[in-house]
C-alpha cells in the first residue's frame, strides 16, 4: 500500500492500546498512515510481529531495549522474529545512560547486548532502530554509539544501516550519524521543545524520518495525554515549519525515506 504519512517508531503493540487498538488502526488505515510497532523485549517483539502479520499498514521491529540487561538476549528466538518478512528493523536497541548512577557499569552490560543486535541486523540484512539517551548535560551515549557503529562498519561494511530514533543530539552528533549513512527521526517533542531545531535544519531532507514513539510524547495540541501514531501529522508539520519547507514536500520525503530505510519499495 502507499502511505500518506509514516510513523517510523511506535509501541502500538503496548498495553496502553489494549482498549482501542482496533479503532486506532482503522483510523490510521483510513488516513493511509503506516507505522513500525517496536518491541523492547522478546514478548513485546512477538506482539509487534503478530500485529504486523495482521495489518497491512503495520510493520515490526524486534529487539531488546538497553534497560533490559537483566534478561539474557535469546539469539535463537530473536533470529526467528528478525527473519519474519513483516519485520523491517532490529531494535529498539542501543544505550541508555539517563539517570543511571553508575554509567561505566551500565555501559559494560549494555554494550554486549547492543553488539549482539548489530550482528543480528547484519545477518538478516535489516536496519537497526537505535535508542540513545545520554546522561544529563552530556552526549556520552551518542559518542559511544558513534564509536561502536564506526567499528561495526569496518567489520561489516555498508550492509549496516539504521535509524537514530528520538534523535536528541546536536549538529555534531547528527553529522557523525549521517556520515555513517544512518537516518535520524523526530517525535512530537519538536512541537513544543526548541532544542532540536538546529540539527533539524542541518540534516538533509532525505535523511529525516517522522515518528511518534507513542504512547509517549503527545504533541503540543494534546500534551499530557496518551500519544498515538495519528500524531505523525503534527511531527511532519513541525519539521516543515522548523526547516522552512512546505508540509507537502516534508510529508513526501518522510514517507520515501522510511520506505527506503525499511526496504519497502
Ligand atoms: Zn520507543
Amino acid at each position: 500500500m502507499s502511505f500518506q504519512y509514516f510513523d517510523a517508531h511506535s509501541h502500538i503493540e503496548g498495553d496502553e492500546f489494549n482498549e482501542d487498538r482496533e479503532e486506532l488502526l482503522s483510523k490510521m488505515m483510513k488516513e493511509n498512515i503506516g507505522t513500525v510497532a517496536v518491541g523492547v523485549d522478546e514478548e513485546s517483539s512477538e506482539r509487534a510481529v503478530a500485529l504486523a502479520e495482521k495489518y497491512e499498514h503495520v510493520f515490526s521491529a524486534v529487539g531488546q531495549h538497553p534497560i533490559e540487561t537483566n534478561n539474557v538476549f535469546d539469539d535463537h528466538a530473536f533470529m526467528k522474529l528478525a527473519n519474519n518478512n513483516r519485520t523491517v528493523a532490529i531494535g529498539e536497541c542501543g544505550l541508555e545512560y539517563f539517570r543511571i548512577d553508575n554509567v561505566a557499569e551500565a555501559r559494560s552490560k549494555q554494550v554486549p547486548l547492543f553488539e549482539a543486535q548489530i550482528a543480528l541486523a547484519v545477518k538478516v540484512n535489516k536496519p537497526l532502530m537505535i535508542h540513545a539517551r545520554p546522561s544529563e548535560k552530556s552526549m556520552d551515549a551518542y559518542h559511544d554509539i558513534i564509536d561502536l557503529l564506526k567499528s561495526a562498519k569496518r567489520e561489516y561494511g555498508d550492509s549496516l544501516t539504521g535509524n537514530m530514533h528520538f534523535f536528541a543530539g546536536g549538529v555534531d552528533e547528527a553529522r557523525a550519524f549521517l556520515e555513517l549513512g544512518f537516518t535520524i527521526s523526530y517525535t512530537a517533542v519538536i512541537t513544543f521543545a526548541r532544542d532540536y531545531d538546529e540539527a533539524i535544519r542541518f540534516a538533509p531532507r532525505d535523511m529525516i524520518l517522522s515518528e511518534t514513539d507513542s504512547p509517549y510524547v503527545a504533541p503540543a495540541s494534546r500534551r499530557g495525554t496518551r500519544n498515538d501514531p495519528l500524531a505523525v501529522k503534527d511531527v511532519v508539520s513541525a519539521l516543515a515549519g522548523i526547516r522552512g519547507e512546505s508540509e507537502e514536500s516534508m510529508r513526501v520525503s518522510t514517507v520515501e525515506n522510511a520506505m527506503r530505510l525499511f526496504k519497502l519499495v
